[in-house]
């Protein structure tokens, strides 16, 4: 009610609406709705949130990224008629492996609950007494070897749906560690440098044992050929991240790779109830949202928003280091995150304030900017910005290190 009142209250305050509201014609109706369509609702300004200039990256507790309007447009689509779950997501699946190249897809709970549905699918199979019988993985194999030096805690959804981690550094010591129990190795992609074992000695140890291998790609959008390259190479269940570089709904995430896994996959998640992925729902506007973020992903020109990205984070490098004693350096990922990406540190003789306090003043100013760092440096990027954030950004770092010089 207090919503209504205040949609009234607001349109009482418009030069027009008191007569639109004392007439009952349907003509003066339906301009009553544009006007009220008009308003936008400010929920976020009503639960009393402060929204924010992302120049952080794509973080979860940040909620992710921005839903471009066509994403939005699918979402809105799908809200407003029936359709069977398992032929939408059958569909869709057959969409995104002919759009990816790959022999099959599935639009998953996020990279999370890809890998939890596709390890789970691992494990039992198509056997509806073992999909059933998960997490207690009794008469399964169930052990999964990574990498020591790719140990995440996302490895938790393995284990989630009753697999067990076994940890390894070197090719040797992982061909030993294969017991009749092993039935995956996973490979956490944003860790490729850091460990020995890289993705084709990988792919031939799971194929010389006969051993599908599952690689975690979450944040590997850009660069897009990401999307291609590792189903082709020959991981057999490759998962992305949905609402990260790719800008669909942050619940999703896409399940890429071989037909049996990913139709095993599939016996875990909804309409299927008594299964260990019933909690990973993924709803027909999610589905939807997810293909048509992938569609318009597939479509960008990618080197034109590089280059965007660059100046941007040139024009932000710029302003902060106008401050004397200011330094800063652009950097790339080499994996993972892989976008143009600032590191700024001072001499904090000369501009006496701690990045810790930069970084509050800058969240807790107007409008709130969000950023990483550490103790010595603050960190931006501007990919998850709206276009035109930047000047604000460059700005006020500008004006808080000044302040302090
Ligand atoms: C973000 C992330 C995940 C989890 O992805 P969601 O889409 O949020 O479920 C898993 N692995 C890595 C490496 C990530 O960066």
């Amino acid at each position: 009610m207090i919503n209504r009142r205040k949609v009234i209250q607001s349109l009482a305050a418009l030069p027009f609406a008191g007569s639109l509201l004392g007439t009952n014609s349907l003509a003066a109706q339906s301009k009553t709705a544009a006007v009220v369509s008009s308003l936008r609702r400010d929920f976020f300004k009503e639960l009393g949130l402060r929204t924010f200039i992302n120049a952080a990256g794509t973080y979860t507790s940040m909620t992710g990224s921005l839903m471009p309007k066509e994403v939005i447009e699918a979402i809105s689509y799908g809200a407003d008629e029936y359709v069977n779950l398992d032929d939408l997501q059958d569909k869709v699946g057959e969409r995104i492996a002919e759009l990816l190249e790959c022999e099959y897809a599935t639009v998953s709970s996020g990279c999370f609950g890809a890998m939890s549905i596709g390890m789970a699918g691992i494990l039992t199979g198509k056997d509806p007494e073992k999909v059933k019988q998960l997490p207690n993985t009794e008469g399964m194999k169930n052990e999964v070897i990574i990498q020591e030096s790719h140990t995440i805690g996302y490895a938790q959804a393995l284990t989630n749906v009753g697999a067990k981690v076994v940890k390894v550094k070197t090719a040797k010591q992982l061909e030993k560690a294969i017991t009749d129990k092993t039935c995956m190795l996973w490979f956490l992609n944003a860790h490729t440098d850091q460990g020995e074992i890289k993705w084709e000695e990988f792919i031939a140890l799971g194929k010389k044992y006969n051993i599908p291998t599952f690689i975690d790609c979450a944040a590997d959008v850009p660069p897009v050929e990401n999307l291609f390259r590792f189903t082709k190479m020959g991981f057999d269940l490759v998962a992305f991240s949905g609402g990260k570089g790719l800008r669909g709904p942050q619940s999703a995430g896409l399940l890429l790779g071989k037909r049996e896994y990913i139709e095993a996959a599939r016996m875990h998640t909804p309409p299927r109830g008594e299964t260990i992925g019933r909690g990973m729902k993924v709803n027909k506007e999610e589905v939807l949202g997810m293909l048509a973020a992938l569609e318009l992903y597939l479509q960008k020109d990618h080197d034109q928003e590089w280059k965007m990205w660059e100046s941007q984070i040139q024009l932000i490098s710029d302003s902060a280091t106008s401050v004397a004693g200011v330094e800063s350096e652009i950097h790339v990922p080499k994996y993972a995150n892989h976008v143009p990406s600032l590191r700024i540190r001072w001499d904090e003789k000369k501009v006496k304030i701690s990045p810790n306090e930069v970084r509050k003043q800058l969240r807790e100013g107007h409008p709130s900017i969000q950023t990483v760092g550490d103790s010595k440096s603050v960190g931006m990027t501007t990919w998850m910005m709206v276009p035109g954030q930047e000047r604000i950004v460059a700005k006020r770092i500008k004006e808080i290190l000044s302040s302090a010089v």
